[in-house]
């Protein structure tokens, strides 16, 4: 059977093998696009949020391709987020797509029908329990070094000599993560991968700006939603870093099903209860990184995205307790890099001011345009 799914960062590179490892033909989703966001508006309401669109976009041009099964995570909370599995398959097969779609919840929700959808994909070639679980462990594995590399890439490159040179390091290491066949070939591939970057040319002597990385999920994950803002921020030597990774939010949601509990408990008292999305977890996290000393933040944030912009109207208060600037970028289809490059080249200018106010190291070069 040809199976697809979602396009989120790298994780690609392991949900391509996990499927073609339990016996199907894999297709790959494109690297969203400008055509997978016109597909997107196409096929969507207008009032859906962004996330919703892009992938609507990815599951039209997968299913031009062939997919015949689609399978997708669900969603929970009182935001759109657990409607839009049920939203993407109505609309698509109203427009004629016939194709099976398996949204899968957190195990524990309803054990019964994780079952049954599991067996939905690995019956078919007779694949069994044990053998199932096996491939899982090894594609759960390589998820984790991808996200494990992508880390370390963003603490490298702000101290690059030569402009690009982490990137360059960085594509080789995933394509020796692709390769890994066996948990000893992806330890070594996370083991060069890391040699890789720590070989970078590198001026230590920078004291770059730290800025943490909040928002929802989907726009903080992948690089096409925020303009590989971690890319282009680390190339003009300010220093980011996200929490949300596709794996520990996993590990957060799905396999314990209580979410970020350690965050949520730094949101109160400014948010006390869970608002749907990633609301409060912005929240928590903002306090966490202004506790952590760092420069500033910025919050992604979906264009309608209600638990966000409760998490917006919150955050001044943040600010104001504890000094730490906070840049919220909103992000729809209008959204374009030069607005966000402009936005982001105006906060740092802030935080460097507010550094020097502070007494902080002056040390910080700023590489912008270059
Ligand atoms: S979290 Fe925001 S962007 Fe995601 S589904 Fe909910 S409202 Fe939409």
């Amino acid at each position: 059977m040809k199976v697809s799914f979602p396009h989120m960062g790298t994780s690609h590179i392991a949900f391509k093998q996990f499927i073609e490892r339990l016996g199907h033909e894999p297709i790959v989703p494109p690297t969203p696009s400008k055509k997978t966001l016109s597909y997107g508006v196409q096929y969507s309401p207008e009032f859906a949020c962004i996330p919703f669109k892009v992938l609507m976009g990815t599951y039209v041009e997968v299913l031009e391709k062939g997919a015949e099964m689609i399978i997708s995570s669900g969603g929970h909370g009182p935001c759109r987020a657990g409607l839009y599995g049920m939203l993407h398959e109505k609309i698509l097969k109203d427009a004629g797509y016939d194709f099976e779609m398996i949204i899968l919840d957190a195990p524990l929700k309803n054990p019964k029908d994780f079952i049954s959808k599991i067996n939905r994909i690995i019956k078919p070639n007779k694949v069994g329990w044990y053998r199932f679980i096996q491939e899982f462990k090894f594609g759960w594995a390589k998820l984790k070094v991808l996200d494990m590399v992508e880390a370390y890439s963003h603490k490298i490159r702000p101290y690059e000599v030569t402009k690009g040179q982490t990137t360059r390091s960085f594509i080789k290491t995933l394509t020796l993560i692709a390769q890994a066949q066996t948990s000893e070939e992806l330890e070594n591939a996370r083991r060069q991968g890391i040699k890789l970057l720590d070989e970078v040319e590198q001026d230590r002597s920078r004291k770059p700006l730290k800025v943490g990385i909040i928002g929802e999920i989907y726009v903080v994950i992948e690089p096409f939603m925020n303009f590989d803002i971690q890319v282009l921020l680390g190339e003009m030597g300010v220093e980011t870093h996200r929490s949300i990774y596709l794996t520990q939010w996993t590990k957060d949601n799905a396999a314990k099903g209580k979410g970020e509990l350690d965050v949520i408990a730094c949101a109160p008292p400014y948010l006390n209860q869970k608002v749907g999305g990633h609301g409060i977890i912005s929240i928590g996290e903002t306090v966490i990184y202004a506790k952590n000393g760092y420069d500033g933040v910025i919050q992604l944030a979906p264009f309608t995205c209600i638990p966000e912009i409760v998490a917006k109207s919150i955050i001044p208060q943040i600010t104001k307790d504890y000094g730490i600037p906070v840049l919220s970028l909103t992000i729809d289809e209008q959204t374009a890099k030069t607005g966000v490059q402009t936005r982001l080249e105006a906060f740092i200018d802030l935080m460097l001011h507010q550094r020097s106010v502070k007494g902080g190291g002056k040390s910080h070069e700023v590489r912008l345009g270059s």
